[in-house]
């Protein structure tokens, strides 16, 4: 390829995407490198396909599967929109379709020679598989596999107790299927030990399958039987879902030409997203770091700013990165659990309130839940607010927004929130620790 670019971005999933546009409408002659589709995992089977497949089983329950999938082909290709190159070019980024990889220092696409100043690698992750005997043999399904499955399982093996594996498992129990759930630990393990606990409650009062500590010696497929055996016991299903973490994709050739990787195999940058190899960066999910559409975004954003201007932005003091698991109800995820808060703060205080003290939850007949939140008893600033209920990741990022601008609890309880609304339940929660 003749022209030589300012930037090569390699992936157009939401780092690259939003990186390449930002780049483009500045003015620098950037490069887009996709081999897959445009808008990565995020779009074509991550948080796009899955949250239309909740919202689906929340509001309609038993919903065929072929009505199912002819919905998320729906939503997905209008959120991609209809154009081909995805409307790269009109905010001045030229795309190719390829696999980029390193040949020593320089960039290639299926092998062709690319010139460019600046590399960024935002390559992304693929699912990880744990390794169990006979696990890849049985080809379980993956999140890239699970929705273009031809029928709904009657059974359902889920391994894996994180976000993936319980917004997966409890949708497709609530479309019918029975689910189990196989955690190598405890579920949701990221979560304040009361939300972790209620989350628990409510998937096997709902009628899920949750075991967890369990080490799956074997699995195998058999006569379309798929088999998982748990200490002397075999287990029976019809499908097996694995959502076991996430591996980094890193471009070949790119560790040869001295790209460091961190011990998790992912690539180890800086703050603003420096690798070892010059004039090459990393963002987005295979730099490691929280793996969410917004906090790739973010870091997209803050690198497009230190390659138009050429110095690494200041980061606010106290960089949150809220986050939610859209399980039904849902989980609102921001600043400090109990936990942590109690492990770096001498003293806390700790108010739990009800869903169904405010008004809206039971308007909305949605009054399971409740909301926890955590402050400095000295200062009564803000540090972690943590919500299983109804609207739970809308909420998330009011309490993100207090904790971040370092508000104490007093700021939060003396600003009218409207009525009838779930923002209330924040609202009244700072309240009660005013008191
Ligand atoms: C089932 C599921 C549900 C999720 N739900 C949510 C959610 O609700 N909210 C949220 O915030 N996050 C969610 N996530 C996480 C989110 O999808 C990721 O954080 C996000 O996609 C990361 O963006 P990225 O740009 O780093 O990488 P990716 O989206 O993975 O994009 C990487 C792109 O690079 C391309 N690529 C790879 N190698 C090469 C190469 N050598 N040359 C050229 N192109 C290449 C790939 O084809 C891909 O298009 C979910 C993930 C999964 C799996």
């Amino acid at each position: 390829m003749a022209t030589r670019f300012d930037v090569a971005v390699l992936g157009d999933g939401p780092a690259g995407d939003n990186l390449a546009r930002a780049l483009g409408k500045a003015g620098q002659r950037v490069l887009m490198v996709e081999a897959a589709e445009l808008g990565g995992e995020c779009l074509n089977a991550g948080c796009i396909p899955s949250k239309a497949l909740i919202h689906l089983a929340r509001e309609r329950g038993h919903v065929p599967w072929a009505e199912v999938q002819r919905e998320l082909a729906k939503v997905t290709t209008e959120i991609r929109g209809s154009a081909a190159d995805g409307g790269l070019p009109g905010d001045g980024v030229r795309l190719v379709r390829g696999t980029a990889s390193f040949a020593g220092r320089d960039l290639q696409i299926d092998g062709e020679a690319v010139a460019a100043k600046q590399v960024v690698i935002a390559t992304g992750t693929s699912p990880l598989m744990p390794p169990i005997e006979g696990l890849t043999e049985a080809q379980p399904l993956t999140n890239r596999t699970l929705f273009k499955m031809r029928e709904l399982p009657r059974r359902l093996a889920v391994i894996g107790g994180g976000p993936i594996g319980l917004e997966l498992g409890q949708a497709l129990a609530m479309l019918g299927t029975d689910v189990t759930i196989f955690a190598s630990g405890a579920i949701a393990p990221t979560e304040d030990c009361d939300v972790a606990a209620a989350l628990r409650r409510h998937l096997i009062a709902s009628g899920l399958e949750v075991l967890e500590s369990v080490s799956i010696g074997r699995v195998r497929r058999t006569d379309g039987v798929v088999t998982v055996s748990v200490g002397r016991g075999v287990r029976r299903f019809d499908e097996l879902l694995v959502a076991a973490g996430r591996a980094a994709v890193i471009p070949a050739g790119a560790v040869e030409a001295g790209l460091k990787l961190d011990v998790d195999g992912f690539i180890a940058a800086s703050r603003c997203g420096k690798t070892s190899l010059p004039g090459v960066w990393a963002i987005g999910d295979a730099g490691g770091g929280p793996a969410f559409t917004h906090h790739a975004s973010y870091q997209a954003h803050h690198l497009a700013r230190h390659l138009i201007d050429g110095r690494c932005p200041g980061r606010p003091r106290e960089l949150l990165v809220p986050w939610a698991i859209f399980t039904t109800p849902e989980v609102g995820h921001a600043g400090m659990t109990e936990e942590g808060a109690r492990r770096v703060h001498r003293d806390v205080r700790v108010v739990t309130l009800a869903a169904n003290r405010v008004d809206w939850f039971r308007v909305a007949r949605q009054s399971e839940g409740f909301v926890k939140v955590i402050c400095d008893s000295r200062t009564g600033r803000l540090l972690g607010a943590h919500f299983f209920c109804a609207q739970a990741s809308t909420l998330a990022g009011e309490a993100a927004l207090a904790i971040q601008m370092r508000l104490r609890v007093k700021d939060v309880a003396n600003t009218i929130h409207p009525y009838p609304t779930s923002s209330e339940l924040f609202r009244w929660a700072c309240a009660a620790l005013v008191e």
